[in-house]
């Protein structure tokens, strides 16, 4: 009886021809998430099968699967060979695991991927049924609801388990190419970095601080939560951006009330810059629509005037409640909610325009020269290599 992971996986499942390079990638991705721990990786007939993976090491392995993209579910399962009396051994010892010293109902459920095999899958459902009932007292039969599913599945050796475990779907890390996000200390920019990954992009982030108005301590909550992004992402540059200088000029020599404005088209720029020199080919921001002053219909297509890139804003249509819920699934909503100050919460105008004008925005941005400052601000970014254990200076 050998113990190994059961992964199926999701929307891959509809590629045509070019499906092969969507499960290369998915098998890379679980390698990846498994290298420390001495697995193997398999692939066969729309199924991965992980191997060698020590028992202590076992519900670890299940998590970190949990935030592997483009995986639908995992079973914890043992293989045995096919044949009838190791089957039947093993269903019992699983059923004696699952069942404890409880009543329960279950159902066998067989599938024979191997038409060689002498019994059809009713067949196997209705004679280890029996083998179960009869030894086990507590157990009694629902093919409705049961509380334990019995799955078998018949391959190259015939595979058996009583849990699956969702995944997290999505497509596979790197078969969507790059894009940079704009990262904030808040709840918001995290998860529309998740839901970008999520559809296979890999991850760059920019972070616009404001010394001494802002704080180490909240540059530092950056680089946390850019980790937890990280976790299901991989690794990100990370671009921390000194943006004192051009929010000092916004503030002294521009219109009061165009200031964000301003500022979130100045960032857009820089970001952009950033992305291309990473090889990212789209923005993302955590804008939803009318969340702020800054997020009316408007005030986006101001902000998208600053930039030839897309700017992707996958929580455009969210409530701030779906939000939180995301944010808290995938653990970023704590280290969100510590209270250091965001550069853009420094320079607030009283009254933001919340119906700007492209025109009004690009004359008031000519009266400045902010291209030399765009161009220190770079020079003096500093980049780090974020993972989800800790991050370093990325090389010049
Ligand atoms: P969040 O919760 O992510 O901070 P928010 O609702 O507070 O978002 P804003 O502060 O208006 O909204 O920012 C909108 C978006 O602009 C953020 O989601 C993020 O993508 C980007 N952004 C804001 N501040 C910064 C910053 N200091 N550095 C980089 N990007 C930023
Ligand atoms: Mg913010």
């Amino acid at each position: 009886m050998e113990n190994v992971l059961l992964v199926r996986y999701g929307e891959i499942h509809l590629k045509g021809l070019n499906r092969p390079f969507f499960e290369r990638k998915l098998v890379e991705g679980i390698k990846h998430a498994l290298s420390d721990l001495g697995a193997t990786v398999r692939m066969e007939q729309g199924r991965i099968f992980v191997l060698g993976i020590k028992d202590k090491d076992r519900d670890e392995a299940v998590d970190r699967l949990t935030r592997v993209f483009g995986i639908h579910s995992i079973s914890p399962a043992v293989a045995v060979e096919k044949e009838w009396g190791a089957i039947a051994d093993s269903a019992m010892e699983l059923m004696r695991r699952a069942l404890g010293e409880s009543r329960s109902a279950f159902k066998v459920m067989a599938r024979r991927a191997d038409k060689r095999f002498p019994m059809n899958s009713e067949e196997i459902n209705r004679e280890l049924g029996h083998v179960l009932l009869e030894s086990f007292p507590g157990l009694s039969v629902d093919v409705h609801s049961p509380k334990i599913k019995m799955c078998v599945e018949i391959r190259e050796k015939a595979y058996l388990y009583c849990e699956e475990i969702p995944g997290a779907n999505g497509m596979p890390t790197g078969t969507a190419g790059r894009a940079a996000l704009l990262i904030s200390g808040g709840i918001d920019s995290p998860v529309a970095g998740y839901l970008m990954a999520k559809r296979g992009l890999e991850l760059s982030a920019v972070h616009f601080y404001s010394y001494p108005y802002t704080s180490e301590r909240a540059r530092d909550k950056v680089v946390d939560l850019t980790g937890l992004v990280a976790r299901y992402s991989g690794p990100i540059r990370l671009h921390l951006v000194p943006f004192t200088e051009i929010q000092l000029a916004i503030y002294e020599q521009c219109p009061p009330k165009e200031t964000t404005v301003l500022m979130r088209r100045l960032m857009m720029k820089i970001a952009e810059r950033w992305a291309r020199e990473d090889g990212a080919l789209a923005l993302i921001t955590g804008e939803a629509l009318g969340q702020v002053a800054s997020q009316t219909l408007e005030s986006l297509c101001v902000t998208d005037d600053a930039v030839d890139m897309p700017v992707f804003r996958p929580l455009i249509g969210f409530d701030k409640d779906d939000i939180i819920d995301i944010a808290k699934k995938i653990n970023t909503f704590n280290t969100s909610i510590l209270p250091y100050e965001d550069c853009c919460t420094v320079f607030v105008p009283q009254h933001p325009v919340t119906k700007p004008k492209v025109e009004d925005l690009r004359s008031s941005e000519a009266m400045v020269d902010f291209e030399c400052m765009i161009q220190k601000a770079m020079a003096d970014t500093e980049t780090l290599i974020v993972t989800q254990s800790g991050s370093e200076k990325a090389e010049a």
